[in-house]
């Protein structure tokens, strides 16, 4: 019955929905250098704070503080924080309920080149069935459809038993530290939703990543007399053999049913001068991605694949006299941990209802293979987490953004009636 009140009411209000995220689209809220030298976010957060408290939520603003989140691995410090403010709505349940977050990044990235966009970026304009803009994607449609559900709830006239959080966070481009300081102010939950796109698909886990730098010594030398040199290039190729071996090795051996396999990417190479020089230094940089294994801890996990990283270089260093001598250099300068919720965890069964409920097909199940803040959230919190949104992830970061409202507004329902089956309701 519940169900069919919130369809008609997500129908009756269908104009207002979408006028809410035209709003938020048009309103700029970029991050500038990947969030250090910071952001827009403000104007965004307004809007959404003005609506929270609207619906009378308890408004709790705060912006990034270095000093509590730097004790948290992959916390990207030195961002440019101030007026940069996250927004998190408490609306308190009556009691004997579950408690939830629904969390979402109100930050998006720069347009790029202006010149290739056919609308303005900002327009938020509808055509046809689409809303354009930055960011409608990744991910306004979402947080837009998590304070519009809340809304929805409202307007339906129903009472939770368990807390509503909504979380709308600051600097997820910059790398997750909007979510990161909510997770130090203590914010936990019984479950929570992390609204990134996934064309209403629940993805149960993502993949962690880890950035390393591997700098190779070699001697430099007049190329006429190499033989007296030696080429820190052709070190570094056999490091990263070694690494793509790693890599060949793991994707016959590491398994996850809803995630690619653990890949190594070599992204940046640089070494040498000059074509007549023997390079004296190359440097590296590489990314991998690896999954989460069931009952493990994320830490063990990511030491484990990190080890492993180091042999492979050790297994080159080991059978080669210079480098032995003059052993690379390996930092580890960028990293996210993976995570991963169990399908048969009552928070993805009960995702899987209503979706079912709702879109009236069998609801799919599948992982993300990027990362998101829904592993600081699992990770750091230990709050039971999955990612479910609107809008097709293709569409982030690219030009002509555009969300199916018909996603948008479908993903109300499925918050809505979510948040009623797992907060619960007075009768
Ligand atoms: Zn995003």
């Amino acid at each position: 019955m519940v169900r069919v009140q919130v369809k008609e009411i997500v129908r009756q209000n269908k104009d207002a929905y979408i006028d809410f995220l035209s709003a938020l689209v048009q309103t700029d809220t970029q991050v500038i250098g990947h969030g250090v030298l910071g952001g827009n976010e403000r104007a965004g957060q307004e809007i959404i704070r003005r609506k929270l408290q609207q619906m009378g939520f308890q408004i709790d603003e705060f912006c990034v503080d270095d000093e509590k989140i730097k004790k948290y691995p992959g916390a990207n410090l030195g961002h440019k924080n101030d007026g940069r403010p996250n927004i998190v709505g408490v609306r308190k349940g009556t009691g004997g309920g579950k408690s939830l977050i629904l969390n979402g990044h109100i930050d998006t990235m720069p347009f790029g080149d202006r010149e290739k966009w056919a609308d303005d970026p900002f327009s938020g304009q509808v055509k046809g069935d689409v809303l354009y803009g930055l960011g409608s994607t990744d991910m306004k449609a979402s947080l837009a459809a998590m304070v519009l559900a809340a809304e929805v709830i409202q307007t339906l006239g129903v009472r939770l038993k368990g807390d509503l959080i909504i979380q709308s966070v600051v600097d997820e481009e910059g790398g997750g530290n909007g979510t990161l300081a909510c997770v130090e102010r203590g914010y936990r939950a019984d479950a929570a939703i992390v609204g990134e796109p996934t064309q209403l698909h629940i993805q149960p886990a993502h993949m962690g990543f880890l950035f390393h730098e591997i700098t190779v010594e070699g001697k430099s030398l007049h190329s006429s007399q190499l033989w007296e040199g030696v080429n820190a290039i052709d070190k570094a190729i056999k490091i990263y053999q070694s690494l793509k071996e790693l890599e060949h090795q793991w994707l016959m051996t590491e398994r996850h049913p809803l995630l690619p396999g653990q890949t190594i990417n070599l992204g940046e190479i640089k070494g040498g001068i000059a074509g007549s020089v023997v390079p004296g230094s190359c440097t590296l940089k590489t990314c991998l991605h690896y999954q989460p294994k069931p009952n493990e801890p994320y830490e063990t996990t990511r030491e484990r694949v990190h080890q492993q990283v180091l042999d492979a270089i050790d297994r080159v260093v080991k059978g080669d006299e210079w480098l032995r001598a003059h052993p690379p250099k390996v930092t580890v300068y960028q990293e996210g941990f993976p995570f991963e919720t169990p399908v048969s965890h009552p928070l993805v069964q009960k995702v899987r209802d209503v979706l079912q409920e709702v879109l009236q097909e069998e609801a799919v199940i599948e992982g993300m293979p990027a990362g998101c803040d829904a592993r600081l959230l699992a990770g750091f919190a230990d709050i039971p987490t999955i990612i479910l949104g609107c809008g097709d992830p293709r569409q982030c970061h690219c030009i002509d953004e555009s969300v199916p409202i018909d996603q948008f507004l479908l993903l109300i329902e499925v918050y809505a009636n979510f948040i009623i089956s797992w907060c619960g309701i007075e009768s």
